[in-house]
């Protein structure tokens, strides 16, 4: 089997993330492979103002919602050990954007909670289902704990 060359990660801050974010990081380490991470913001609303998708990390938007996701965000992908210009923090639908980065990053793992905060009564959650179905990638949904 040829080793993963690119990994994602994608995140939603929700209970046992960190359980996902370690599985990731150990196969990263196993395969020596690139590293990303995504949070994609849905639960916060989107100022009004010239804002992109993409939102830059290093500099200060003013918008103290936004800054507690990017703190957020740069907390745990430092911890981990991915590169800033692997951090990627987007606004839109979560199983349409981590599909589009990781197609566009050419990852070829996608790591991902079983459930989330779409899916706590559920076997596997709505985001987790969906990029299963339309990810071009392999992915792997890190089973968790249902309640
Ligand atoms: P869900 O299917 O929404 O319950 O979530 C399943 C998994 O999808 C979570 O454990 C995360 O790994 C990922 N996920 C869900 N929402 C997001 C999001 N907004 N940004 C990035 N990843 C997410």
């Amino acid at each position: 089997m040829k080793d993963y060359q690119h990994i994602l990660l994608a995140v939603d801050f929700s209970e046992h993330g960190d359980y996902v974010a370690e599985k990731a990081r150990s196969l990263a380490y196993r395969y020596q492979s690139k590293f990303s991470i995504i949070h994609v913001l849905d639960n916060i609303p989107m100022p009004d103002t010239n804002y992109g998708k993409v939102i830059a990390l290093n500099h200060d938007s003013g918008y103290e919602l936004l800054e507690i996701e990017k703190f957020k965000l740069k907390q745990l992908g430092d911890y981990l050990g991915v590169a800033i210009d692997q951090q990627c923090l987007v606004w839109g639908v979560p199983k349409q954007e981590i599909v589009n980065y990781a197609n566009e990053q050419q990852a070829d793992l996608i790591v991902l909670g079983s459930h989330g905060r779409h899916g706590i009564a559920l076997l596997l959650g709505s985001t987790a289902n969906a990029v299963l179905h339309h990810a071009l990638c392999d992915v792997m949904a890190v089973r968790l704990p249902t309640p």
